[in-house]
């Protein structure tokens, strides 16, 4: 039996770049938005011009934390290329105030507390996202930060342009308030862009800062030795190139990921993958 879906309004939308915002879904009858685990993702759903009452859904990670109970935050891509997404080219023509559809927040995409021994997992949390593939990331370092979590974190995030580094006064500030637990590792991949001008960080895709040149990466360099199963666990989301390109490195290092779990049941990587 399928839940009937509830009514949302768009309360917000900071439009970061022409075809990338952070919005804000809040649910239309003014109750809370329900509990979920930071990583799960909601389901939103439009009905297309000239299709009728169908509900067009999508899935969409919740970027904010699950301590926010007034909206539902997300980071969305526009997708344009070869032809305009279905869904995201009706959603990015809403204005504040427009209603559309959502479904409670699901998904298997969250922190692993614990070692498969039910011990806690108390090893740094290396989150690498490509592109929207930061949204639950967001969510996991807003709902670690408010939790008091003593976790070390390194963050990797990898955009076209610098524009695209969406979050990242969020981050800065977070590196800044605790720089010896947050890590916060940007790079761009298109530094000659107009919308990377003034850009003086690091450069080319994320998997890039997982690749020893000199003997450490410049992930290894931040935290300060290598990385190991022993001593990182990874998240990694996105589109499945950065996925791939990621798991490809890490394996010959040890790690696991969740896709080919060990025999008794352990990884060390977990992946979402956006399509
Ligand atoms: C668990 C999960 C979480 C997600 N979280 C996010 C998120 O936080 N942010 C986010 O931006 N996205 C997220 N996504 C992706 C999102 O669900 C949509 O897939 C995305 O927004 C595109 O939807 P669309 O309807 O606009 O595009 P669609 O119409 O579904 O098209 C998808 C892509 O295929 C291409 N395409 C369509 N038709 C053709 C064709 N005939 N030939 C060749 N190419 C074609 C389009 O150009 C487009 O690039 C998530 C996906 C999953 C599964």
């Amino acid at each position: 039996m399928s839940v009937q879906p509830s009514l949302g309004k768009l309360v917000y939308r900071n439009d970061l770049t022409s075809d990338l915002a952070i919005i804000r879904i809040q649910p239309s009858d003014g109750s809370p938005v329900p509990d979920f685990k930071p990583g799960q993702f909601v389901t939103l759903g439009i009905k297309l011009d000239g299709e009728g009452d169908k509900i067009t859904n999508r899935a969409y990670s919740l970027s904010s934390p699950p301590e926010e109970k007034r909206y539902f935050e997300l980071y969305i891509k526009w997708a344009q290329e070869p032809v305009p997404g279905k869904f995201t080219t009706a959603l990015f023509n809403m204005k504040e105030g427009d209603e559309l559809y959502w479904r409670k927040p699901a998904g298997v995409f969250t922190i692993e507390e614990k070692k498969v021994d039910g011990t806690p997992d108390e090893r740094t949390l290396v989150l690498v996202a490509s592109g929207t593939g930061l949204a639950p990331f967001v969510g996991y370092c807003l709902h670690l930060k408010s939790t008091g979590s003593k976790r070390r974190i390194a963050l990797l995030h990898g955009a076209r342009n610098a524009k695209e580094l969406g979050y990242r006064e969020l981050f800065e500030r977070l590196a800044k308030e605790n720089s010896s637990n947050f890590i916060y590792l940007p790079t761009v991949s298109r530094p000659s862009d107009p919308n990377s001008a003034g850009w003086t960080g690091h450069t080319g895709r994320v998997e890039s800062l997982l690749v020893p040149k000199n003997g450490m990466s410049e992930l290894e360099k931040a935290l300060g030795g290598r990385v190991s199963p022993e001593n990182s666990f990874f998240h990694i989301c996105g589109y499945s190139g950065t996925i791939d390109s990621v798991i490809s490195i890490l394996q010959p290092l040890g790690f696991v990921s969740n896709r080919n779990k060990r025999k008794d049941g352990s990884f060390d990587i977990k992946v979402e993958t956006y399509g």
